[in-house]
């Protein structure tokens, strides 16, 4: 398994790239300001200029509240970005399981191998600093 770049700098934190927030031009730092979960095309279109767009989470919870769109699990991506925080988060709104669980097991076997994978990575890296 190739694991994209993007998630990986993501998990570790490091990244090369800076991204902002196209709405209120805030950097993405993934602590104080955290990019939006991914959402599937179909809401995305509602909330973005464009597809390709980046929205920090306060811009778009706050995009969705001023167009009338109500955000729940099903408008999420079922895919490893959106699974630590945002499918708990959301789920805990919802008074059932998702339909698209199968989906969303997948989504979470798939970001606990990258985690795994990063871990590996920092180990190397950590003792590799040591020699
Ligand atoms: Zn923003």
């Amino acid at each position: 398994m190739t694991m994209p770049m993007s998630t990986f700098h993501d998990l570790t934190g490091q990244r090369f790239g800076r991204r902002v927030c196209q709405n209120c031009l805030r950097n993405i730092d993934h602590r104080a300001v955290q990019l939006a979960p991914m959402l599937l095309d179909e809401v995305w279109q509602q909330l973005a200029e464009n597809p390709k767009d980046v929205l920090c989470v306060d811009c778009m919870f706050n995009r969705a509240a001023a167009r009338k769109i109500t955000l729940s699990l099903a408008s999420l991506k079922p895919c490893p970005f959106n699974v630590s925080p945002w499918f708990n988060l959301f789920l805990g709104k919802e008074s059932a399981p998702p339909a698209n669980m199968d989906a969303w097991e997948a989504a979470m076997r798939e970001d606990l191998m990258m985690r795994r994978q990063v871990e590996l990575v920092l180990n190397y890296q950590q003792k590799a600093a040591l020699r």
